[in-house]
């Protein structure tokens, strides 16, 4: 894809997007309300759930809701201070929209099904139903809609920073994943997709804006293509901060740059077996196992001793057209058998493109009715059932080992409760000759049921790249900090936002999306930056620039504090002094945990020397004696190296 024109406003050299530099005055604070403790919480597992409670930023207050101590809350500005700046520099206004809404606008879109439990929602006292929101599509799409008549008006860009509610299943890890958490969400309205004020150069603008936050506040992260998911519409990517305790997989190729999540990593063209798919003699006669209380494929695998990518697994979907042209495609009743190796997943969007047809899961029920023992279906269940397309993943499709020289062992369901199968063949056990297109039997009678070798599995490490030759996909752990979709025209069409267009004709406004989770991105540069005595924030986003902490208190030390805070706070620097009645050893314990990245010490033995020591919080090694008098100098140079 293009990024946003290399003129705008939006574009900086790196140099210049990570560095602490500021114009505004720096603050000065003395240690007021920041309670640290050695325990950490007992639900905490990762990095910076531990050490952002530890160092006191945060402070639980019930399953998935936290509360902000100051040092917590002075991080989260300055990341919202970022991002207002970014959105601001792309011609993005800020508003505010409210956080409780009526049901009715979520009920309009059908998203208070579609979110289903994850919505909070309430009554108020004269019982009319109300949500706290989750997003905010529906409020600001209805808000231009009563204000914006015609093209003229557009495109128009919006955004606010605002706290969102979604009652996750499992909160976990801290600020990462909150019930309640604050996100920067854009909205923005277009005449048309191409051009000046079409959506693609909003799109491209929010996609370097981004590119810009996240370097400014100091992470690692790459962008990934990504499915559109539940919110719809076209064209997505994801911001993935690179981290090995992030929630996501996400697969790169080395040579080409190509990244994208799991569910819409593409796969380069696989090898297939040499003698050509679902050719080889059985392996045995096929033989049924009883396997009770093993609906899943390691549970299978452990029971009959054999590795899940000798299985075959069949995920049984039903055709949903949705519109003329893909019910012509799929009359009347039409099943989907879509069959990967058993190692494997099998991947909703990949069916979907290559039916060339929405799909739906099936429902257990009805597919039992109808002949798919859900749990043990096997591809012979697709035998004599004339509505029903099979798609084989080309790695469940081989029917010969070309690495083992020999034909393929495969298990696979028994098409009845609690039993599987070994010993399967494709040829033998599929009644007809699968080879032949649309499964003409080899008798040259008409086949009973369709089949295809398609790609429809999600991609692991080591698939051949989709974008160069030779290169074979890495997997990598990420944080998503971020997402921006192209929505196009979902919610304007459903809530009837229509424009006229330089024709007068009334068109549906083109929509795009674009979140940022700022609780989570300041999770995020934990997680990236920290070691085993606490955190080391990027200066950037670091809640102070400077922590000076006096080893003994007095009027000397004081003084020399007061003069060099006052003297970096003219620089733009935040300082923070440690002038606490504490023992040093505690004070240099604390000073580690918060992280504050550049630090001065002031005692008596080095002030009668007119020195100070001073190190980067990241330096292991013992601290340089400085000049009083260069100490400003040498904070300033530590923060911007
Ligand atoms: P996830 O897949 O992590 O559940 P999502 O894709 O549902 O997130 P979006 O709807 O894309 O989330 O929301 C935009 C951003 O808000 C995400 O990129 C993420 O950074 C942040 N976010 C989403 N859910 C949470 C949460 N429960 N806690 C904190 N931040 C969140
Ligand atoms: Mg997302």
């Amino acid at each position: 894809m293009t990024h946003a024109d290399p003129q705008t406003d939006a574009q900086h050299t790196q140099q210049e997007l990570f560095s602490f530099a500021r114009s505004t005055r720096g603050e000065i604070a003395r240690w007021g309300f920041i309670p640290t403790t050695r325990e950490a919480p007992a639900d905490a597992e990762t990095p910076s759930h531990i050490l952002l409670a530890r160092a006191g930023c945060i402070r639980k207050v019930s399953s998935g809701v936290y509360a902000f101590l100051p040092l917590g809350l002075r991080v989260l500005r300055k990341i919202e201070a970022i991002v207002r700046e970014e959105m601001n520099a792309i011609g993005s206004a800020e508003l505010l929209l409210p956080a409780l809404m009526p049901i009715e606008l979520f009920a309009g879109t059908k998203r208070d099904v579609e979110y289903g439990d994850l919505l909070f929602t309430l009554e108020d006292r004269h019982g009319r139903r109300q949500f706290l929101g989750p997003t905010h599509e529906e409020v600001i799409t209805e808000a231009l809609a009563a204000c914006v008549p015609s093209y003229k008006s557009l495109p128009i860009c919006v955004y606010q920073i605002q706290t969102k509610y979604r009652d996750e299943f499992r909160p976990r890890a801290g600020l990462l994943r909150g019930r309640e958490f604050l996100m920067k969400d854009a909205y923005s309205f277009h005449a048309a997709l191409e051009g000046a004020g079409g959506l693609n150069e909003t799109y491209d603008r929010m996609h370097q804006a981004y590119v810009n936050i996240f370097t400014r506040c100091g992470l690692d992260f790459t962008a990934v293509e990504a499915e559109a998911g539940p919110i719809g519409g076209s064209a997505s990517h994801e911001f993935m901060v690179n981290c090995a305790s992030g929630e996501d997989t996400i697969l790169v190729c080395p040579a080409s740059g190509y990244a994208a999540n799991v569910e819409k990593c593409e796969i380069g063209q696989r090898a297939g077996p040499s003698v050509g798919f679902f050719v080889g003699e059985p392996t045995g006669t096929l033989e049924e196992v009883h396997t009770p209380d093993c609906p899943g494929i390691e549970d299978v695998a452990k029971l009959m001793k054999v590795k899940p990518e000798n299985m075959l697994k069949s995920v049984v979907f039903k055709v949903a057209a949705r519109d003329e042209d893909e019910a012509k495609k799929y009359p009347g009743d039409w099943w989907v058998v879509a069959c990967v190796r058993g190692d494997h997943d099998v991947n909703e969007g990949k069916v979907r493109d290559a039916c060339g047809c929405k799909i739906e899961l099936a429902n257990v029920d009805e597919a039992r009715k109808a002949g798919f023992e859900i749990g043990y279906v096997s591809p012979r269940a697709v035998v004599g059932k004339p509505q029903t397309l099979l798609l084989v993943d080309p790695d469940a499709a081989a029917g010969f080992d070309d690495a083992k020289g020999k034909s393929r062992f495969w298990v696979t369901g028994g098409d009845r409760k609690d039993y599987h199968v070994k010993h399967f063949n494709w040829q033998r056990d599929l009644g007809k000759d699968p080879v032949a297109a649309n499964a003409t039997k080899t008798d040259g009678s008409k086949a009973d049921c369709f089949f295809e070798v398609a790609s429809i599995r999600n991609a692991v490490a080591g698939d051949p790249s989709p974008r160069a030759a030779g290169a074979t996909l890495e997997a990598r752990r990420g944080i998503e900090v971020g997402h921006i979709f192209k929505l196009g025209t979902k919610y304007s069409t459903a809530m009837g936002f229509n424009i006229l267009d330089e024709k007068q004709e009334r068109r549906p406004v083109i929509m795009g999306c674009y979140g940022i989770g700022v609780s989570r991105t300041v999770a995020a540069c934990v997680e990236m930056s920290c070691d085993d005595n606490g955190i080391i924030w990027p200066a950037p986003v670091a809640p102070y620039h400077v922590l000076i902490t006096l080893i003994k208190p007095d009027e000397a030390e004081l003084k020399a504090a007061a003069a060099l805070a006052d003297e970096l706070a003219a620089r733009g620097v935040d300082v923070l002094i440690d002038d606490r009645d504490e023992r040093p050893g505690v004070k240099f314990k604390d000073a580690d945990l918060i992280g504050i990245p550049v630090r001065v010490t002031i005692g008596a033995k080095s002030l009668a020397e007119r020195k100070v020591e001073i190190k980067h919080r990241k330096d292991t090694g013992t601290n340089a004696l400085v000049a009083l008098s260069d100490a400003a100098d040498e904070c300033v140079r530590l923060l911007e190296a």
